[in-house]
């Protein structure tokens, strides 16, 4: 006997004019109940929105009556957006699938399983997306967003003037307008936050405040300082509240009273330059050699590069174990010395290194399947354009062959990685490391080295570097 199952199909007002009125919905999920040899019965509330908390769905009420009381054995949707947008219908849901184990819950955007935590949470993500994107969020941001428009923010916090202004908080003072500008110019040109904070502490392009320090830190001016002095949109006379620009309901940026110094397209455009940078900025840990290979001797935590200061107050880089990353914070040593000795171990370690090049990693052996899976994907696209299935097989097949090839795509990849680092690289001198990219470096090490344990100096050890501290753990 076929099983029964709810098929639901629903259609709001901020859906009209969507191709996949109620006819679509219903056609495409008794052709799914059709295929699994389900036999359907059918629910379809119309012009009924599913994410308005107080509108009442009559069919929707009825189904989830009928699916607790076993008349049906499953509910069938379109997706789930048309099934509800409301957390709490999902849960009421969830709710009735708890009490009777083995229901089902088919859409033709493939199956959710309610009965597992992951199919859940699938359901739930999809529902808050659906919740939120709903039309009646976008009227509440809309207001929102009226309001905060004609917010009354000031340029003046704490009584302390931005740098760009004269005291009254409005007017421009043009000695600082005409060096941001310039600021601008250099750095669409090229320059750096540094180039131009050095230019400033050289020229006491910043006035001392009040107490005679400087603004920002008291040992100088920061680099972030500059940074945010060069691209806060309140330089371009925009209002910001709380870290966001505000807009009007038209998108547009809202402008304060005061004068602004340059155009928002400029600041717009230095902004840009920017944040392209910083995207682009490579850690400064990764040019230490061993950041993450070197381990520390007291609490075995992988050290990290970074400046310290020296007997004499000189910054030199030093590798460290760190307390704010999980470890005792008890080791650090200087970076160069430990580096130097290790180049020279990996450069001694040539000899054994070729002879384990001929060791090969075994081929990836998915080949076959992948390129099954490929041409079954392609058999089913084929046969939908030449008309002879239809979409909702195409649908109800394709994500699981998708996820096949995905899955097998991910495997090769990971296994032509592996194949890569597995080929040994070859150092044949000193000048021949030094002109590897640093990266490339790490990797020969890690193929010679498992680690380098860096263990402490201990009580009154002198500055002098001490080679038998350093261990390393051979692979
Ligand atoms: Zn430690």
């Amino acid at each position: 006997m076929p099983v029964p199952v709810g098929t639901y199909y629903r259609i709001s007002e901020d859906m009209a004019g969507d191709a996949k009125g109620v006819a679509r919905q219903r056609e495409d999920c008794l052709n799914l109940a059709r295929l699994r040899r389900w036999e359907p019965v059918q629910y379809e509330d119309n012009d009924l929105s599913a994410y308005k908390p107080d509108v009442v769905r009559p069919d929707f009420e009825q189904m989830l009556k009928d699916l607790d009381a076993g008349i049906i054995k499953g509910i069938v949707v379109y997706d789930l957006d048309r099934f509800t947008r409301q957390p709490r219908e999902l849960e009421r849901t969830i709710e009735i699938y708890d009490r009777h184990p083995g229901l089902i819950f088919a859409s033709l955007q493939g199956d959710i399983n309610l009965m597992t935590s992951d199919g859940r949470t699938m359901a739930r993500v999809l529902v808050a997306f659906a919740n939120k994107a709903s039309a009646d969020t976008a009227r509440r941001v809309k207001r929102k967003q009226k309001e905060l428009a004609t917010k009354d923010v000031k340029l003046v916090h704490g009584g302390r003037v931005p740098f760009g202004w004269l005291p009254d908080g409005e007017t421009a003072d043009p000695t600082a307008k005409k060096e941001i500008n310039k600021a601008h110019e250099r750095i669409l040109a090229g320059d750096k936050i540094s180039d131009i904070r050095d230019d400033w502490l050289a020229r006491d392009v910043i006035p001392k405040s009040r107490s005679g320090k400087r603004f920002g830190k008291k040992e100088g001016l920061q680099h972030s300082t500059v940074t945010r002095m060069l691209s806060n949109p309140a330089v371009a006379g925009i209002k910001v509240y709380r870290g966001e620009v505000l807009r009007d309901v038209n998108g547009a940026p809202v402008k304060g009273a005061w004068e602004a110094l340059c155009s928002p397209e400029r600041l717009e455009e230095v902004t840009a330059t920017l944040v392209g940078r910083s995207m682009r900025h490579v850690p400064s840990n990764a040019s230490y050699l061993l950041s993450g290979i070197a381990r520390c001797g007291k609490c075995g935590s992988p050290m990290r590069g970074q400046y310290r200061k020296d007997r004499k107050g000189n910054r030199i880089p030093a590798y460290c174990c760190h307390q704010e990353k999980g470890g005792c914070g008890g080791v650090a040593r200087k970076a160069e010395p430990v580096d130097e000795l290790i180049i020279d171990l990996i450069l001694a370690d040539e000899e054994r290194m070729k002879g384990k090049a001929a060791v090969s990693t075994p081929a990836w052996d998915g080949e076959a399947q992948l390129a099954k899976v490929l041409a079954e994907i392609a058999e089913l696209k084929q046969a939908k354009d030449a008309d002879q299935i239809s979409i909702s097989t195409v649908i109800q097949f394709m994500p699981v062959l998708e996820a096949k090839r995905d899955k097998l795509l991910t495997e090769q990849r990971r296994a032509l990685a592996a194949q890569r680092t597995a080929q040994v690289i070859s150092i044949a001198s000193r000048d021949a490391f030094d002109a590897l990219p640093i990266e490339r470096q790490k990797l020969r090490v890690l193929q010679s080295l498992q680690a380098v344990i860096i263990h402490p100096a201990g009580k009154g050890a002198g500055p002098k570097f001490n080679p038998d501290l350093i261990e390393p753990v051979w692979t």
